[in-house]
Formats: C-alpha cells, sequence, structure tokens
C-alpha cells in the first residue's frame, strides 16, 4: 500500500506553498480521482479531507470488494440507471467518460476483477486495491495532500479567487472543488459541508435525502410477517403511477423492521414517502390460474400447494393469515384462492419510512443540477465546482454511483486543465 506521505505530502508543501492552482474538498471517490487528472494535467492540486483515513466509502463498498462500475450501462441513455430532479444531467459526463475507461484505468494497475450480477464489477481482492490505484495516480499527478484537515471559513473575492481557513493554515486558489459526498454513514466522515457550501454561494439544494436503504413498517398489518427476518426470494417490486411507476425484478430480503435486499434498496430511491409499493412474490407464476388447477386434481393443504411457488416460510405466513385458507385446497372456495392469488402477484403495503442514514448507501439530492454545467460541473459561482455524490445524481445500485464519481470528476478536471 501506497503511504500518503508519497502524494506530495504536507510537510513539502506547507512551507513553500499555500497557493494552488485548485483545492479540491473530500479525498473519496470523486475527489482523488478528479485530483489525479487534474495533478497529470499540469495542475498544482491541493487535496483536503477532514477524515483520518480517506476513501473511506471506497473500502466498505462491495462487501469489501468494491463494486466500481457497471459495464450495462446504457452508452445512448446513461439517465435511465440514475435518479434526480434532471435524469438527464449526468449524460455529457457519462457518455465522456465512461465504464470502458475506468476498466481499462483497473487493467493498467493489474487489478483483477468480475462480474457478478447485471454487469457489476467488483475486485478479486480487497477494494483497497482502487484506494491504492487511485493514490499512484494522485502521486503520478503530484498532488499535495493534507490529511486530516479541517475547513472552517470559506471566501471568495473577484479576481483572487478562494481562500480557505483550514486547520493547516489558509490557503488560496482561483478554481474550488467540493467533492465531500453525501451524509450517508455519518459515522466513517459523512458532513453537510457541500450543501452549506452551496448556501453560502446562493445555490439550490435539492432537500437531501436516504437512498439505497432498507424501508421500515410499523404496526399490527407488520406483525404477521416479522417472523420472516432472514428469507430472501426474487420479487418484482414497484411503486408510483403512470409516468412515475418504477419497477425492478431483483432479491428482496426480510428483516426484523421491514424490507431489505437489492430489490427493496433500488426502489427506495423512487419511493415517496406515505405511497405503497407493490410486490409480486411469484414472478412469471400465473398464481391464480396454478391454483385454480390444484383444486381440480389436489387434496393437499393450501400452504403446500403454494409452497411450490413461494419459500415454504411466506406460503405458511400468508395462509395463517386466514382460517378460511387453513384446508385442503379442494376444499378452499373459489373466492378464497383468487384473493390468495391477488395478494401473492399483488401485494400492497406502505413503508413507515427508511432505516435512514445510518443504512442508507447513498444520499438522493443535494445540488440542484440547474446551477451545474453538465458539461464542467462548474457552479453558477464562478471557479466553485462540485461533483460525485454532493450533486444531485443517485446512480442505481450495481457500480453505477463510482461510475458517476469518476465520470463527474473527469469532467470537471478536464475543464479545470482547459483554463490553465
Ligand atoms: C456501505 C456502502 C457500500 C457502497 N457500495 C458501493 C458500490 O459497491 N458501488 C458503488 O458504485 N457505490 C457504492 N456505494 C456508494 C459510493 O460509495 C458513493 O456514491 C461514492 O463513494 C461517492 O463518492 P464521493 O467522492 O462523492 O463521496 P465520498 O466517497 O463519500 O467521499 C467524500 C469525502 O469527503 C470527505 N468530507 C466530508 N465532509 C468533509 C469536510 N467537511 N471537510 C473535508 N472533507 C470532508 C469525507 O471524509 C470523504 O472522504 C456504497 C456506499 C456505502 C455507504
Amino acid at each position: 500500500m501506497l503511504g500518503l506521505q508519497s502524494i506530495g505530502g504536507e510537510s513539502a508543501n506547507m512551507e513553500v506553498n499555500r497557493v494552488f492552482d485548485a483545492i479540491v474538498i473530500g479525498a473519496g471517490a470523486a475527489g482523488l480521482f478528479c485530483a489525479a487528472h487534474a495533478g497529470q494535467r499540469g495542475l498544482r492540486v491541493l487535496l483536503l479531507d477532514h477524515n483520518e483515513r480517506i476513501a473511506e466509502k471506497i473500502r466498505i463498498s462491495g462487501g469489501g470488494r468494491a463494486n466500481f462500475t457497471n459495464r450495462d450501462l446504457d452508452l445512448r441513455a446513461p439517465q435511465r440507471h440514475f435518479v434526480g430532479d434532471n435524469p438527464h444531467f449526468c449524460r455529457s459526463a457519462l457518455s465522456r467518460y465512461t465504464p470502458q475507461h475506468f476498466i481499462g484505468l483497473v487493467e493498467k494497475h493489474g487489478i483483477a476483477y468480475h462480474e457478478k450480477h447485471k454487469g457489476q464489477l467488483f475486485c478479486d481482492g480487497p477494494s483497497q486495491q482502487i484506494i491504492d490505484m487511485l493514490l499512484a495516480e494522485c502521486a503520478a499527478g503530484n498532488v499535495a495532500h493534507w490529511q486530516p484537515c479541517k475547513v472552517g471559513e470559506v471566501q471568495f473575492e473577484a479576481g483572487e479567487g478562494y481562500r480557505l481557513q483550514t486547520s493547516r493554515g489558509e490557503v488560496r486558489a482561483p478554481r474550488l472543488v467540493v467533492a465531500t459526498g453525501g451524509l450517508s454513514i455519518p459515522q466513517i466522515g459523512a458532513s453537510d459541508f457541500g450543501y452549506r457550501v452551496a448556501a453560502q454561494f446562493g445555490l439550490r439544494v435539492v432537500a437531501p435525502r436516504p437512498a439505497l436503504v432498507p424501508l421500515t413498517f410499523a404496526g399490527e398489518g407488520w406483525a404477521p410477517y416479522a417472523d420472516l427476518a432472514g428469507l430472501a426470494l426474487p420479487v418484482q417490486i414497484e411503486t408510483g403511477a403512470k409516468k412515475e411507476r418504477m419497477s425492478f425484478h431483483e432479491d428482496l430480503l426480510f428483516t426484523h423492521r421491514g424490507l431489505s435486499g437489492p430489490a427493496v434498496l433500488q426502489i427506495s430511491s423512487y419511493w415517496k414517502p406515505g405511497s405503497p409499493l407493490t410486490l409480486d412474490f411469484a414472478p412469471g407464476v400465473q398464481v391464480d390460474a396454478e391454483l385454480r388447477d390444484a383444486k381440480a386434481r389436489s387434496k393437499k393443504r393450501i400452504a403446500n400447494e403454494l409452497a411450490q411457488w413461494v419459500p415454504a416460510r411466506l406460503a405458511d405466513a400468508w395462509v395463517g393469515q386466514d382460517a378460511a385458507l387453513a384446508r385442503p385446497i379442494n376444499e378452499a372456495a373459489d373466492k378464497a384462492l383468487a384473493q390468495l392469488a391477488e395478494r401473492i402477484g399483488r401485494w400492497q403495503i406502505t413503508p413507515s419510512g427508511t432505516e435512514g442514514y445510518k443504512k442508507a448507501e447513498v444520499t438522493a439530492g443535494g445540488i440542484d443540477t440547474r446551477e451545474l454545467s453538465s458539461q464542467t460541473m462548474e457552479s453558477k459561482q464562478p471557479g466553485l465546482y462540485f461533483i460525485g455524490e454532493v450533486v444531485d445524481v443517485t446512480g442505481w445500485l450495481g457500480g453505477y454511483n463510482f461510475q458517476w464519481a469518476w465520470a463527474s470528476a473527469h469532467a470537471c478536471a478536464e475543464a479545470l486543465a482547459a483554463q490553465q
């Protein structure tokens, strides 16, 4: 692993240099990538992070194996995999820096990887390899790195640029890049710094909310399902009506407080508080017709028949809620079977909330994209850029959030270099 000192250390820079071409705040995925690229394009870059350890989210991502991109990203319509008030905003950056570009970098550094599910690429080894790769790229760009370093007041003067008061003294640069991420997982360094800087300069922020997050259910309606914690099964899940309707076919996991698993994490980014979810527990199966058919030929209990298409625990939970269903299938009323099929194929339930930022993989909302250039990521405040998760662009589960971090960082670094 590369020592942090090796990327142009503080000691080398502190005495002689407090003026940079660009300062990047936040040494996560987007900040490291932007600093490295801008440094390699000849800019004197300072990268600051308030945390003891940088890039913690890369380290814990993908179960410790970093799902670093997704090769199924549709290059003709990359916005398809992203949520935000203006989903088209991300198009420009994502089509200029593609998953193939990042895969090329990973291969150049000799990092072995594999595809897991629906285009998701993971490291074969620990995700630290991606962090080391980014640090090596920063070293190649002579990026100065101060960390931990707290940033206090941010001032701007026309003609001079940005002046930052930090725990290591004052620094200046004509350009400032905010890459401080969202609010998820506060225990590893998340802060609202980016939103505060935006507010200071009069830039709008779309209200942040937890996304890619488990959903919770409260009250008596949930009681019959509380015992199903640990049960996982593939489902079709949907929310929203008409144009806003969104649907995923993924695995669902019952938890003690509600629902999780990829199906629920994906739909959580689209779910609006108070609105219901609709789940099909036997996607592709015509449960109504199957139950009618079984009634004509079988004397087995209904729960046993149902267990052909859904896990037995789930079948028991459903049948157990209605005494009329606790009997052999040939004795069941057609109406009761039709109602059961409806509940298996179109179960409607309204979450009471989410597990919040402690469990959310990302933060939806953020810097309003109407305040930013989709080409450069520069805001309406001259010389002030926002990249990565702090922006109102949220990817699907599966490597799309890192791809946004790389692509938005690349667009920004290119713009910084072009202005030199
Ligand atoms: C458990 C988990 C697993 C995930 N797995 C994946 C995955 O496999 N694939 C995927 O694509 N995405 C994944 N994500 C999402 C992904 O990690 C983020 O979208 C991505 O890291 C965002 O990059 P970023 O650089 O914008 O922000 P971050 O990576 O969060 O970096 C922000 C940096 O800014 C620093 N910072 C914050 N506030 C300040 C401040 N006031 N002053 C100075 N520095 C500050 C932080 O310390 C941090 O280093 C996962 C997220 C979590 C929580």
